[in-house]
């Protein structure tokens, strides 16, 4: 029969429980115990919502992250964190510890990445020559008696030794796999304990096999898995994210009881699946979407597994088809979400239920014929709702499926228009965007969306801080003003909020890092622009100076990167739609006098896929969204782009081909390594490396912004160059943010003159 389990559920509890309790802890309001409780019911919770499964899941709960667990699972601990023990430990590692006045010492934190192509981030493992391993299971053995004492079948979930090793940072001299053997030994050690506490299945992911693995990796599988094999517990080798390609033949060659693949980004053929893998092994098929929060097409999963339950029979296994980690926990728990839209969702805790169905269709379809048929009416019914559809987005679409947004004259051309137009100094200097976002500002939105106030209320308000911003702007002497994005709460959010095709949810929370949670919207249907959504406050703040005042707003590809995506089209149509909404935004703009408009991109690195060819088609489609959205102006409005921190080298091509005017980067923490690649890439548009790290408190040396800009003139001919911080300043105070402007724009003048003198 086949048996239905989970790769992993989300830990943050349905109204974000965990947040909350490890924020009192942190704050000293409760005790070490007082906190273990809370995190005790909710692992109670997670699994009392498993019970129709096969198995409970254990050893997916974390209070932080499951990656840095791993890292203390095995003892793998910077010695800069030897002075601390336990959760003081634990959390510094995590997050760091500022110094005070009766501790002594601060402790920078472990560095923190995205997980695969998830917006989940992970603490990066370290290793250096003193790294060692030693097994310390106390914490998972506990949870795993605390799920035996409600289930017997518990299956524990482990990251696996490779991808954790692959995942870590090391000194350059280390070759990590020369860790591998100690490191094997002790999950050896960990599986006979947890043979020992009668643990039915262990799950080992070792995601980094749908990826480009070098061959000493695969064969460091080969024999890592051999090793584990010879423990008398079964083993489950789960990959998710994307297709194994030539990984798949390693994968079953490997000795495991049974493999995971996701099925939702598998391109291999599952008939060649089931051909190749041996009759002693089961195949474990991730069936349902675990990045996405759309329903199951109950009768399309099935056409599917139907003909491979009657092959496989016992040895298939179903699930999600990635941890739960990255959906909402509860659906139920929205309860002003309209009926319809609600009908086409799931969540973690429905997805599970969706399973069960599958499984129960399997073995005797009628038994469930009713939810089915109710299912296929559902998506039929979606496949048609004018709520979902609107044809004259569908139209305006098609004219610019063959567009490729290019502006009208080339780059060179342009900066002469602009040059006259603007009239800027050598090194101009600007901002990312966002200004202090004060408890004022807060509470101003917070008054308005409760309707506390009213919008003329709420619009003076908010103009009062526009004022300010530029007032303060003036004072420090920048070249580029912005308005200072008062009125968002968040980037993706108020864009969503003012177009059609999104909605909103009240729970629907994901883990980002920690106690982070975000709460992306959903892009339901047809995107629309129906209004003007920027337009008023950028030329309001343009009344209260004689500089310009750039335009500001979020690109159609981070729009769709932030946001749960509809599965009934190409993310490329939607991102299209998205990108001419905004393209009307960006004209009225222009029409309505505003010079210089910004096109946030902060998120487009991120939705890259994994795979060579699939990042590829990604790019050309993601950098075509950003052109038609920035394309429709003429040439002497001045489009600007900003991206975050990530690795660009390998994309700096397609960066180029977005073909902005200027663009903002984050290269402060990186100490300009990024600027090489501009040595052998003649990048010919404006750029501003940002030239100082706006997510520390810090005020910046002046002497360090001048050398990071003295260096990156190196790579880029000066005129090239804008001077700006290296993002958004809106999680920052007024003074700090005046402290470090104030200097920003010294070293511009002083970088002008020496310049100048040559
Ligand atoms: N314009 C946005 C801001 O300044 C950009 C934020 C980002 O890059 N994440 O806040
Ligand atoms: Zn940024």
């Amino acid at each position: 029969m086949t048996k239905t389990h989970t790769l992993g559920f989300p830990r943050i509890g349905k109204k974000r429980e965990l947040k909350f309790v490890l924020e009192k802890y942190w704050n000293s309001e409760i005790s070490e115990n007082e906190m273990k409780n809370e995190c005790k019911k909710i692992r109670q919770e997670i699994w009392n919502d498993q019970k129709q499964l096969d198995f409970i899941t254990v050893g997916d709960f974390s209070l932080y992250d499951h990656v840095l667990d791993t890292s203390f699972l095995f003892n793998n601990i910077p010695k800069r964190f030897n002075g601390l023990s336990g959760l003081n430990q634990y959390f510094a590692y995590a997050r760091g510890k500022a110094r005070n006045q009766d501790k002594g010492n601060a402790f920078r934190a472990g560095e923190m990445t995205k997980w695969f192509d998830t917006n989940y981030h992970f603490i990066v493992p370290e290793f250096d020559h003193q790294t060692t391993f030693k097994l310390n299971a106390t914490e998972l053995i506990n949870q795993v008696r605390e799920a035996k004492r409600l289930r017997s079948d518990v299956k524990v979930v482990l990251l696996g030794p490779l991808t954790y090793l692959y995942l870590g940072k090391s000194e350059k001299e280390i070759k990590k796999l020369e860790l591998l053997e100690p490191l094997v030994c002790e999950y050896v050690s960990l599986f006979k304990l947890l043979n020992q506490e009668g643990v039915s299945l262990v799950q080992i992911d070792e995601p980094i096999l749908v990826t480009e693995i070098e061959d000493d990796w695969k064969l460091a599988f080969k024999n890592t898995y051999k090793t584990l094999s010879t423990i008398d517990i079964k083993i489950l080798i789960a990959t998710y994210f994307d297709d194994l390609k030539d990984n798949l033949e390693l994968l079953v060659s490997l000795p495991s009881h049974g493999i995971h693949i996701d099925l939702t980004r598998n391109d291999t053929p599952l008939e060649n699946i089931v051909n190749q893998i041996s009759s002693d092994k089961f195949l474990s098929l991730g069936v349902i979407d675990g990045r996405n929060i759309w329903v199951n097409n109950y009768k399309q999963t099935l056409d599917l597994l139907r003909p491979i339950a009657e092959t496989l029979k016992n040895r298939l296994y179903i699930a999600p088809s990635c941890s739960l980690l990255h959906v909402p926990v509860d659906l139920d728990q929205e309860t002003e979400l309209d009926e319809e839209f609600k009908s086409y969702l799931a969540f973690a805790k429905q997805k599970l239920v969706e399973l069960d169905i599958l499984k129960k269709a399997i073995l005797d379809y009628q038994s469930v014929d009713n939810a089915i048929q109710k299912r296929t009416n559902v998506i039929q019914k979606r496949s048609q709702s004018t709520l979902i559809h609107d044809h004259s987005v569908k139209s305006t679409i098609s004219k610019f499926k063959n567009d490729d947004g290019y502006r009208k004259s080339t780059f060179e051309k342009r900066k002469e228009i602009q040059n006259l137009e603007l009239s800027l100094p050598l090194f101009p200097t600007t901002t990312i965007g966002s200004f202090p976002q004060t408890k004022e500002i807060r509470l101003a939105r917070k008054q308005y969306k409760n309707k506390e106030i009213d919008q003329l209320k709420y619009e003076s308000k908010i103009k009062k801080h526009i004022e300010y911003c530029i007032d303060k702007q003036e004072e420090i002497g920048l070249d580029v003003l912005v308005h200072g994005e008062a009125e968002r709460n968040d980037m993706v959010e108020y864009f969503g909020e003012n177009l059609s095709g999104f909605i909103f949810t009240q729970f629907a929370w994901v883990q980002s890092y920690g106690s982070r949670c975000v709460k992306p919207p959903i892009i339901i249907g047809d995107v629309s622009r129906n209004k003007d959504i920027t337009i008023d406050w950028i030329r309001f703040a343009q009344s209260k100076t004689s500089k310009v005042v750039k335009g500001m707003l979020t690109g159609p590809v981070t729009m769709l990167n932030w946001s749960f995506v509809r599965d009934d089209q190409p993310r490329s149509e939607t991102c299209l739609q998205i990108a001419v909404a905004l393209r009307d935004e960006v004209k009225a703009l222009e029409s309505s006098g505003v010079k210089i408009i910004q096109i946030d991109e902060a998120a487009l690195r991120e939705g890259m896929p994994l795979r060579d060819e699939k990042a590829q088609d990604y790019l050309e489609w993601a950098v075509r969204s950003f052109r038609i959205t920035a394309g429709g102006v003429s040439d002497k409005t001045q489009i600007h782009t900003h991206m975050c921190y990530s690795n660009f080298n390998p994309i700096i091509k397609n960066i180029a081909q977005m073909d902005a005017d200027v663009i903002t980067i984050e290269t402060s923490r990186s100490n300009m390594k990024l600027l090489k690649v501009f040595k052998d890439f003649e990048y010919k548009n404006d750029i501003g490396p940002g030239v100082y790290d706006i997510h520390s408190p810090n005020i910046p040396e002046n002497k360090n912004m001048k050398n990071l800009i003295k260096r990156a003139a190196e790579y880029i001919n000066e005129k090239q160059l804008w001077i700006n911080p290296d993002c958004g300043l809106k999680t920052r105070n007024w003074s700090e943010v005046e402290k470090s402007l104030i200097r920003m724009v010294d070293v511009a003048k002083e970088l002008r003159t020496e310049y100048n003198k040559v």
